[in-house]
């Protein structure tokens, strides 16, 4: 996400941060994660599973805020989240 500007109390505000895993085997490849995660964290990569589909990757890790939507969007239950808990 984007600001247009940068918000005069953004230091009172704690950006939670995610860990991601991927349950490679179950993957697909159908991409729905990569295209939709809000903050561009991720892209499919090369490497493929055993059963031939390409898998995601995090290109920028450091990026993920834990939203949770691509965990929510794949309709395999393969890539999930941890951490981004509030202080
Ligand atoms: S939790 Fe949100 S920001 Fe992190 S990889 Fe998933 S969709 Fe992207
Ligand atoms: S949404 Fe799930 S099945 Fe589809 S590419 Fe992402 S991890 Fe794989």
């Amino acid at each position: 996400m984007k600001l247009w500007r940068t918000p005069l109390d953004l230091d009172k505000f704690h950006i939670p941060h995610g860990e991601i895993h991927l349950i490679k085997n179950r993957c697909k490849g159908c991409e729905l994660c990569v295209r939709y995660c809000p903050r561009d964290v991720l892209r499919i990569s090369n490497v493929m599973n055993e059963k031939g589909y390409h898998l995601p990757e995090a290109i920028n890790p450091d990026r993920c805020v834990a939203c949770r939507l691509c965990e929510l969007l794949c309709p395999e239950f393969c890539i999930y989240i941890t951490g981004g808990e509030q202080p």
